[in-house]
């Protein structure tokens, strides 16, 4: 079941992203300059780190490979906020299904896939560490529950291994 997981999961935020919430808004400033901590907390409650498989890189299908973490964990699981941040996009299509991305510290993006369902939040809003974005699913591309994160970093939106910030 799990390689089955492995190589279903391929799943990447839109190339185009916009943010949603004014440059020139405190947030925004307070978050550009606020270095990206070197450990974030765990975005599926009830997970240790312990629990934690680096999936990192691995391979996909049409040559693509694994552009974050897989967390497993039952379906229905909140989602937790990994930083403070805001929304800056919410989907429905594609292979991540119901995904949201947050503009985080250092104006990181941190991307949530393949939701059951979603939590409260809009585009624009602003989230805290820890705030429910959503509950883990098998939406899009995925075979069983878990939820892929991704991490891109500013200003070239370049995939960062998630592992070695939550473990
Ligand atoms: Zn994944």
């Amino acid at each position: 079941m799990m390689l089955e997981l492995l190589t279903a999961c391929s799943s990447s935020p839109a190339k185009k992203s916009s943010n949603s919430v004014s440059k020139s808004s405190s947030l925004y400033q307070e978050l550009e300059k606020t270095p990206l901590p070197k450990h974030l907390p765990m975005p599926v409650e009830g997970v240790s780190r312990g629990q934690l498989v680096d999936t990192w890189g691995n391979a996909r299908s049409q040559g693509r490979s694994h552009e974050g973490i897989d967390i497993m964990a039952k379906r229905g699981t909140p989602i937790l906020s990994a930083t403070d941040g805001f929304i800056s996009k919410i989907s429905s299509y594609g292979g991540g299904g119901n995904a949201i991305t947050i503009v985080g510290y250092a104006l990181s993006q941190h991307y949530y896939a393949h939701m059951d369902r979603f939590g409260k939040y809009k585009v624009g809003d602003e989230v805290k560490v820890g705030d429910v974005l959503g509950y883990v699913g098998s939406t899009g591309n995925a075979s069983t529950p878990h939820l892929h994160y991704g991490i891109y970093l500013y200003p070239n939106r370049v995939a960062t291994n998630p592992y070695p910030y939550l473990r």
